[in-house]
């Protein structure tokens, strides 16, 4: 990589950052396209994410990824954010304005809907009901995206029903507790697993997937394992699957339009990178 006095910056902050896929994706598309731009990872201590954000005004780097925990913080300190971002009540990229000012942006519903296109090609959100279990922040971008898309219903399934019912207060559709699971699948379209059921080393969901339509589609946000028990379960029952790996390339993609003023090139496989990187 060779750097110029003319080198666009960005990167992606978080805690912890190590294990972060973004500096890999998005070197390898600066790097395919020939762009003078680098992609760096940043930690800072909890409590000063707000003023290390602060002091980028001004487009000296121009912009960041957020992830866990500071993209509530991230939100709260934009000037202009969008509905994708302020109904998930959280942020995952920042736009440093040479004007001063902040813009948030939420691109993982974005990329949700983006591996939907692309693993499960034809999928209509606006065809029926869904099904989101989970009420996390991952959860809440999710039902955003699908309501954003035109979808008629967002049915949240969780745990902690309580949860799910502030979703529902924000953004419309119906909450249930996990007991209640297949009556929630009832006549849906598809179903996206937004919890952290199913990660490395964790139980998988026991959600009665066979009260769900045949053709229903199934996502798993967990992308590690990249099949997870969930995702198993659904193939086993002969139905189209989605898996969290195109999720994170997903949002990756409008992530990089923003911060580099173009598209990823698609000359590089930015996922057999990933696989390789995260061992799968
Ligand atoms: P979070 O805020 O911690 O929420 C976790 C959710 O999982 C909660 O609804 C929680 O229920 C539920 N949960 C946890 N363990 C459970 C279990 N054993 N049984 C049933 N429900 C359980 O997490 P998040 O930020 O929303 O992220 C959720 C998942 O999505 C994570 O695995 C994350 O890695 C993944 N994710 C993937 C992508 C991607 O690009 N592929 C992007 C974002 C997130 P309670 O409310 O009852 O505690």
């Amino acid at each position: 990589m060779r750097l110029s006095g003319a080198t666009r910056v960005a990167g992606v902050v978080g805690r912890p950052i190590v294990h972060s896929m973004s500096p890999i994706l998005h070197n390898a598309w600066l790097a395919a396209a020939g762009i003078d731009g680098v992609y760096a990872p940043f930690s800072t201590e909890p409590g000063r994410f707000t003023a290390f954000a602060q002091s980028l005004r001004g487009g000296s780097v121009a912009g960041l990824n957020v992830t866990l925990p500071f993209k509530g913080e991230a939100l709260a300190l934009a000037d202009e954010a969008t509905f994708r971002a302020t109904s998930a009540q959280a942020a995952n990229v920042l736009v440093f304005r040479e004007d001063g000012t902040i813009f948030a942006d939420n691109t993982d519903g974005l990329g949700m809907l983006g591996a939907f296109a692309e693993q499960a090609p034809g999928f209509d959100p606006t065809s029926g009901p869904v099904v989101v279990l989970g009420a996390g922040g991952a959860a809440r971008g999710a039902a955003a995206a699908f309501v954003e898309a035109g979808c008629p219903q967002v049915r949240i399934v969780n745990r902690t029903v309580a949860r799910a019912q502030e979703i529902v207060s924000a953004l419309g559709g119906a909450a249930y507790g996990l007991p209640q699971a297949a009556q929630a699948l009832e006549g849906v379209v598809a179903v996206v697993n937004a919890t952290s059921a199913g990660l490395s080393g964790s139980e998988g969901l026991d959600i009665p997937l066979e009260a769900a339509p045949a053709e229903a589609v199934v996502m798993d946000m967990v992308y590690k394992p990249l099949e997870t028990p969930f995702l198993a379960a659904a193939k086993a029952s002969g139905r189209r699957t989605v898996d969290g790996l195109a999720m994170l390339i997903g949002q990756a993609v409008p992530s990089f339009e923003y911060f580099f003023g173009q598209a990823p090139p698609k000359t590089v496989d930015v996922r057999a990178l990933a696989i390789e990187a995260l061992g799968l």
